[in-house]
């Protein structure tokens, strides 16, 4: 599956559908419509723990969903009421898991304890066709050993409820490179998931799920950015942390940055902060973005890989909205695909 909430873009969607991904994971009934508008002939697959009733009774009825996550009883019984006790679902219920090896922690707010985990899995394999277990190690998972460890949480609550399960769902994390920030290579992810997932006590017939968002569309788009100001190494800019970049503002994150002149700048590149173009001292991003010692009010810089919650997070605050949207054919600033062969490259889309 594909994760949309990383980049819903219909552009993006349909290059992914083209590439032979058939599953979506949404979360939201706009995600739903979205998708089914984009992809009539995509399974979507509801994988937010806590939903709306009528979004769920309207994917059920009209969209056709029949894959959904839970992590507590009163979402089993919203889940039953809005699609009529129906007998063709398939139910995933969603484990707590450790986020210490990502860099974004998703651990605290869904799933139960494996430890706990018992009743609610016995509850969900009554009424489910297929039972699921799922989970989250948080995004941009730095080490493989996130998987291993969610891993023992799924077998030790698959020993403890004494269930039959049908599906293991490992979720997204999957990490791309930024600057700083150089995950091992994904055929190691994969190894050590495939492991751990045929020594867990489950059938033959059991199907082994993912639902990556950042590491299929990091790479998808740049941002082109034009500096407004020069203060010292501080650059102010036309987006911030109300628009593409939240997070370099919010969790400091750093972006692969490059000049875009006509002529090629010989300065040596130094380290710069950026401000957005709000009136709010929290749209600040730290860096260090690194360019040419001499970029001044009026250049334009390519801000890199930001496919993923990049163009999905910016807000229209203080007027500062979304600009345009040019598709290009350039490659990314930066891959997790070195050594996958071309399938997995999709254009590149830049926003000014
Ligand atoms: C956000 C999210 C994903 C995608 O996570 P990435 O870190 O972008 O791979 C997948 N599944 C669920 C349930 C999510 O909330």
């Amino acid at each position: 599956m594909y994760a949309v909430k990383a980049n819903p873009s219909a552009d993006l969607l349909k290059v992914l559908w083209d590439s032979g991904i058939t599953h979506y994971d949404v979360a939201s009934i706009a995600e739903v419509r979205l998708v089914a508008r984009t992809l009539p002939d995509a399974v979507l697959c509801f994988m937010h723990p806590v939903k709306a009733e009528e979004a769920i009774a309207e994917a059920y009825a009209v969209h056709a969903v029949r894959t959904f996550s839970l992590d507590s009883l009163e979402e089993l019984e919203k889940i039953c009421r809005a699609t009529n006790d129906a007998t063709d679902l398939t139910l995933c219920v969603r484990l707590r898991v450790s986020s210490d090896h990502s860099k974004l922690s998703l651990a605290s707010k869904f799933g139960v304890e494996a430890r706990d985990a018992a009743p609610l899995l016995l509850a969900t394999r009554q009424v489910a066709d297929a039972l699921g277990i799922c989970f989250h190690v948080g995004s941009q998972a730095m080490s493989p050993a996130a998987y291993i460890q969610a891993m023992g949480r799924v077998r030790e609550a698959i020993v403890n409820a004494a269930v039959t399960v049908d599906v293991v769902d490992v979720g997204g994390g999957f990490p791309s490179t930024y600057p700083g920030m150089t995950p091992p290579p994904l055929g190691a992810y994969f190894d050590a998931i495939k492991q751990a997932f045929e020594s867990l006590p489950i059938s033959y017939s059991a199907e082994l799920w993912c639902e990556p968002g950042r590491a299929l569309c990091a790479e998808y788009a740049s941002l082109l950015v034009r500096v407004e100001k020069r203060r010292g190494d501080e650059l102010f800019i036309n987006d911030g942390a109300y628009g593409a970049l939240f997070d370099a503002a919010h969790v400091a994150w750093r972006f692969p940055t490059e000049l875009v002149r006509d002529v090629t700048s010989n300065a040596k590149d130094v380290g710069f902060s950026f401000y957005g173009p709000t009136c709010d001292d929290m749209d600040h991003m730290v860096g260090p973005f690194m360019l040419p010692a001499d970029t001044k009010a009026g250049d334009y810089i390519e801000i890199g890989m930001l496919g993923a919650y990049g163009c999905a997070m910016r807000t229209g605050f203080n007027g500062f909205t979304a600009g345009e949207t040019v598709l290009a054919t350039d490659e990314p600033m930066a891959t997790v695909y070195v050594e996958e062969d071309d399938i997995m490259m999709p254009s590149n889309v830049v926003t000014l």
